[in-house]
């Protein structure tokens, strides 16, 4: 019988042992760390053997095929050996496009995956599809292709799992945008990192279409290799692009989206929305029921979320901008003066990019984090008024101090959280619960 271990014990590794072991494998989990209760009950539930705190050597090179989470970085000892041997090592969505003939629209970039995703989903499920929503966020893919019989799926793809796919052709294949992020996971060679988002196209021969951001440099640079016949494209400079994003339209080659009604706001949010309107044109429905179904899409929290107003400032939960770019999307959202608050874990940021946008539109900078030196030193001579905290009602406080009616307090950090919160929707929640104790939910 033919052997699968599945390295990493979380939502997409149980879902790819599932999958494995009901198509007849002899199937083995292997997690260096502790496995969740109920992931350890379904995996006995259904016979599948498994270890955890460990990784037992000897089992793991028995293999045929190795599932490996996006998590476990290709310097992990396991890994290196695993390919000494030469063991095919693939993702769980390599294995589980296998089992499915559900038509794939397939979602990566540096920003907007997440959002682009869950609203190409709701356009689809909408007009009556049978969907389902995957990837990185949701339930595992996998184990919905053992238990669903969707006709489609809308997967977010992180450059994690595209690394392992090989012959993952989705039918529309979109790449948002390419900036420098995760670069530790690629030998600090952006090349690297551009390499992987690419590979969403890799076997763009036998996709649909392809549909990307043609002002991305970094795409513009690299497209080569995608069939021009495939192209989807979305612009703000070349209106003969399939999606051209004016200051407060869409123009499609079917008609006009209207930017001031859209469901998200910000520049970002008019690429992200031209994209999952691609796609669900592409796959057959119509711009006039795709304007129908707009209205009705609410975006994930802690992305450029509204939450609260009091005395005229309104505030702003954008605690998922945890890289330079998204925060220099979010400052372009506004007109109204910002009071920005930034911090965190610097990843290596550079934050030049911020530098004229801070000058334009930043009144005050308060800087959230345990150490801000690196965030008060480059922007102090850019932004007159700078606050340092490393707490959260402080920094709020200082905030409400600071607004005055027409502001808008915007936490988007450009770091990530671990210095003082679990994750981002940590942050994110405790800023909101902040706002709410400090302004009485006015
Ligand atoms: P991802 O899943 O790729 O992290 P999200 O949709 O969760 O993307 O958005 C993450 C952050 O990136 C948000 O804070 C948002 O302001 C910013 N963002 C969203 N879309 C884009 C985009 N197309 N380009 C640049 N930044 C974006």
């Amino acid at each position: 019988m033919s052997k699968i271990i599945v390295l990493g014990g979380g939502e997409s590794g149980v879902g790819a042992a599932l999958l494995a072991k009901s198509k007849g494998f002899d199937v083995f989990l292997s997690d260096q760390g502790t496995l969740k209760e109920a992931f350890k009950k379904t995996l006995s539930d259904h016979n599948i053997r498994f270890e955890e705190g460990q990784h037992t050597l000897e089992e793991i090179l028995s293999a045929n095929e190795v599932i490996i989470s996006p998590g476990i970085p290709e310097k992990n000892e396991v890994v290196k050996k695993i390919k000494e041997k030469n063991i095919p090592l693939i993702s769980e969505i390599e294995f589980a496009v296998r089992y499915t003939s559900a038509k794939i629209i397939a979602i990566t970039g540096s920003n907007g995956k997440t959002t682009t995703t869950l609203l190409t989903y709701h356009l689809l499920k909408e007009a009556g599809y049978r969907v389902g929503l995957a990837g990185n966020i949701g339930q595992s893919f996998a184990k919905q292709v053992l238990e669903n019989n969707h006709e489609y799926y809308v997967l977010e793809i992180s450059s994690f799992q595209l690394d392992r796919c090989i012959s993952f052709s989705p039918d529309v294949a979109i790449l948002l945008n390419i900036t420098p992020d995760h670069l530790d996971r690629y030998e600090y060679k952006f090349e690297n990192y551009i390499a992987s988002k690419f590979r969403i196209f890799q076997n763009a021969d036998l996709a649909k279409t392809c549909i990307f951001w043609e002002d991305d440099e970094v795409i513009q640079a690299n497209k080569k290799g995608i069939p021009s016949s495939h192209f989807s494209t979305i612009s703000s400079k070349n209106n003969h692009c399939d999606a051209f994003i004016s200051a407060d339209k869409i123009t499609l080659k079917t008609g006009e989206v209207d930017l001031a009604t859209a469901p998200i706001q910000g520049p970002h949010n008019a690429i992200n929305m031209s994209a999952a309107i691609l796609a669900a044109q592409s796959v057959g429905i119509s711009l006039d029921t795709i304007k129908e179904l707009l209205p009705t899409f609410h975006n994930a929290p802690h992305r450029l979320e509204p939450c609260g107003l009091s005395n005229g400032v309104h505030f702003v939960n954008d605690s998922k901008a945890t890289n330079v770019d998204a925060v220099y999307y979010a400052l372009n959202s506004f007109n109204q003066p910002i009071i920005l608050m930034m911090g965190g874990v610097d990843k290596g940021n550079e934050y030049e990019v911020l530098d004229q946008l801070v000058k334009d539109k930043v009144k005050a900078l308060i800087c959230l984090g345990k150490d801000n030196e690196k965030l008060m030193t480059h922007f102090s001579g850019i932004c007159e008024a700078i606050f340092s905290t490393d707490n959260l009602q402080i920094a709020v406080q200082k905030s409400l101090e600071w607004g005055v009616d027409g502001d808008v307090v915007l936490l988007s950090p450009a770091c990530a959280s671990f210095d003082l919160f679990k994750n981002y929707e940590d942050r994110g929640d405790q800023f909101k619960q902040t706002v709410k104790q400090l302004t009485h939910g006015n």
